[in-house]
């Protein structure tokens, strides 16, 4: 039972005037069908990095050093450009934070949500008209007829983020990717385009990674998690076991610091220091500086992946366990 992606061993490096700097290290993930895999972790750790490169839209001073991006077979790394652009228009569909850098301010919504079946099916002008407003419905634009010919500066960020969603869904894409969709709106919207991606995640069945530093937005909709830290995954487990068990001290820390409605008013836990910038990575654990369980081998060495008996889908990598999944201090 092949997975719908596989990412094995991928690293990716940036390029600057001073030298090479490895920005994602020995990434290794795999999304099922029907899954929704999500990735957390601070600003600054890789987690949009890790989109792009499915994608294959890199920032131009970085490049894929080796690893492999399986999608549906086919191994994304070896494609030419313009077959990697086929997969990008037809098969992932990419969602953004801010739904401006998606849309075209001078076209229309119709014509921007009904722009892919112009380019990939030979469907009528009245059906695709049809399809267009069918999908503006489904996902919860209303008065899609006037709204038709609205241009997107005449919309809300609520509604615009709903023209994006619409444009990724009319492909029928095997994978959406996610990237904070909800972070650049009002709370109450936020909670409305959840709502909406559930929905989604119900009536297509379909497969996302949903990239969020939220946990909020994370519990409500992911089956699995996959941690990030300084260009690493450091634990990966289903949702609840991540939830409810941690193991890496860094996950630990950012459960610790997800506001709690109990607690109002109680000063809120944060992980002391930073993610350290690219430049000043070290070897070993890169969490090594902000880790109050660290240990002398710690900055040595960066640890192996760890399964657990208990759980054989829960790993970590953290030098904390034994080989066996033994907290040994
Ligand atoms: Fe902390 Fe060491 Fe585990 Fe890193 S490997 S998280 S520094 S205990
Ligand atoms: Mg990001």
């Amino acid at each position: 039972n092949t997975p719908l992606l596989a990412i094995d061993h991928l690293d990716v490096s940036f390029q600057f005037n001073d030298g090479k700097y490895k920005a994602l290290e020995n990434i290794t993930f795999s999304v099922a069908d029907n899954e929704v895999v999500g990735i957390v972790g601070e600003s600054g750790c890789g987690k949009s990095l890790t989109a792009q490169a499915i994608l294959g839209i890199l920032p131009e001073n970085a490049c894929i050093d080796q690893g492999s991006i399986t999608f549906k077979g086919a191994n994304l790394v070896e494609l030419e450009e313009r077959k990697w652009e086929d997969v990008r228009g037809k098969s992932i569909s990419m969602i953004f934070q801010e739904p401006m850098t998606a849309l075209n301010p001078l076209l229309t919504i119709g014509k921007q949500i009904s722009e892919v079946l112009k380019k990939h099916t030979n469907l009528s002008k009245a059906e695709i008209r049809e399809r267009t407003i069918a999908m503006m419905r489904e996902v919860g634009l209303p008065r899609a007829e006037a709204l038709y010919k609205s241009y997107p500066h005449q919309l809300s960020g609520g509604m615009r983020q709903r023209v994006v969603i619409a444009m990724a869904l009319i492909v029928q894409p095997d994978l959406i990717i996610a990237d904070e969709p909800t972070t650049a709106l009002d709370v109450t919207i936020q909670a409305q385009i959840l709502e909406l991606f559930k929905q989604i995640k119900e009536t297509r069945k379909a497969s996302m990674m949903f990239i969020s530093h939220d946990w909020g937005v994370i519990r409500s909709i992911c089956d699995r998690v996959l941690v990030m830290y300084a260009g690493r995954i450091v634990e990966e487990g289903s949702l609840s076991e991540i939830l409810q068990n941690p193991k890496h001290p860094y996950t630990k820390g950012l459960i610790e610091a997800i506001p709690d409605h109990r607690k109002r008013g109680k000063a809120l836990f944060t992980i002391p220091g930073k993610v350290p910038p690219l430049k000043e990575r070290k070897g070993g654990c890169p969490f090594t500086d902000r880790c109050s369980r660290r240990m002398n081998i710690c900055a040595e060495s960066f640890p192996d992946s760890v399964t657990f008996d208990s759980n054989k889908e829960q790993t970590v990598n953290c030098h904390l366990y034994s080989k066996e999944g033994v907290l040994t201090s």
